[in-house]
């Protein structure tokens, strides 16, 4: 059990700056997730801590101790890394075992450990298997035995879903999850899907072109995201952004856009006075919109004509793909709409949960 620190680190590849001083504090028994598109410096931020890679600049920290010029096998940290990396010629038992051999732990502990491990991830009749007689699920979790038996202060995971099917992934994020209730040690979780991220992670590290946008609870990324950046990536289908204009008056602050106009309520307007006479962006998350007609009680309302151009039926819920003006958007609504493609349908957005952003800096206005 470890609390790890990242400070002012950097990572160059050349003159390429792929990691642009992180920092970031992770406590003790904490499931941080790293999240951000693909080659946004989340791998590299992991692998430097494992020791994998070299810090160009900066200090990282394993408990107290600056672990920089530390070998990885003495960083007390195990990897999960999306490949397993199972060693193909020996039993499942004996890739579980290896790094403990390899410390020359006791026969007797290394068996305990292992059949402790096993039976925690429910693998037990698997152990005298080689790994290719293992499916892509059984083989995620022999590839997690072997972190487990080493008991290390930080585990860390690299993508470890991404080659199992959809299905699978849902239930083994669930099984991760359990384990780091169970284990109660520091999870560091790295992740290009904000799904696993939002539904695994304590708190979310959000990074872009090497850059830590934000770093918070899944709740309040949410629904404070810092930036456009943040409110696009997290939330699915994404959030929808309008170009809008500020007008009215302090008392009164109207946002006109493309073929609508919104009063918008007093708090969410404070931030936007300074913007009178100015164009912001504005954000709402298509579960903000609903059809007129199967309005949430509670909310305050702001009405949008729009064009029906697709319909997707979820079941539970009806995403609606609309036009007003030119610009096209998303919204989830009830499943009893009887909006139609082709057709005209009065939409309610719930004005109490628009976001604005500043259109030069990208920063949420608050
Ligand atoms: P992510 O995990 O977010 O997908 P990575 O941390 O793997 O991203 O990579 C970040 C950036 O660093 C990418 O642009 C990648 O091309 C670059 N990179 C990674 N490893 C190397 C390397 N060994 N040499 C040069 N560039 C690298």
């Amino acid at each position: 059990m470890s609390s790890v620190t990242f400070e002012n680190v950097v990572k160059r590849y050349g003159n390429n700056t792929v990691v642009n001083n992180l920092n970031l504090q992770i406590p003790d028994k904490e499931f941080l997730v790293f999240v951000g598109p693909s080659g946004c410096g989340k791998s590299t931020s992991l692998r430097m801590l494992a020791g994998l890679e070299d810090i160009s600049e900066g200090t990282i920290y394993i408990g107290d101790r600056p672990v920089n010029d530390v070998p990885p096998k003495d960083r007390d940290i195990a990897m999960v890394f999306q490949s397993y990396a199972l060693y193909p010629h020996m039993s499942v038992y004996d890739n579980m075992a290896f790094a403990l051999k390899l410390r020359k732990m006791p026969k007797a502990e290394i068996d305990q450990r292992v059949k402790k491990a096993a039976q925690t991830l429910g693998i037990e009749q698997l152990l005298p298997r080689k790994p290719r007689q293992l499916s892509g699920g059984q083989r995620q979790r022999v590839a997690v035995g072997r972190a487990i038996v080493r008991e290390p202060k930080v585990f860390l995971f690299d993508e470890p879903l991404s080659n199992l099917d959809a299905k699978l992934r849902v239930q083994t994020r669930a099984e991760i999850s359990k384990l780091h209730q169970q284990l109660a040690t520091t999870f560091i979780y790295v992740t290009h899907d904000q799904t696993e991220a939002m539904t695994m992670g304590s708190r979310i590290a959000v990074m872009k072109d090497g850059l830590l946008h934000q770093v918070d609870t899944p709740q309040t990324l949410y629904d404070k995201p810092n930036n456009i950046f943040v409110a696009g990536f997290i939330g699915s289908p994404s959030m929808n952004f309008f170009d809008v204009s500020i007008k009215g008056n302090a008392d009164n602050i109207q946002v006109e856009g493309d073929g609508f106009q919104l009063a918008i309520p007093g708090e969410r307007a404070q931030g936007l006075k300074s913007y009178l006479g100015q164009k912001v962006t504005m954000g709402v998350r298509p579960e903000d919109l609903f059809d007129a007609d199967y309005v949430a009680q509670s909310i305050h309302p702001g009405n949008l004509d729009a064009q029906v151009e697709v319909t997707e039926l979820m079941g539970n819920e009806v995403f609606l793909y609309l036009l007003t003006g030119g610009h096209s958007y998303v919204a989830r609504v009830d499943p009893r709409t009887k909006a139609k493609v082709g057709n005209k349908v009065r939409i309610v957005a719930n004005l109490d949960k628009v976001h604005f952003f500043d259109k030069k800096s990208e920063q949420a206005i608050r």
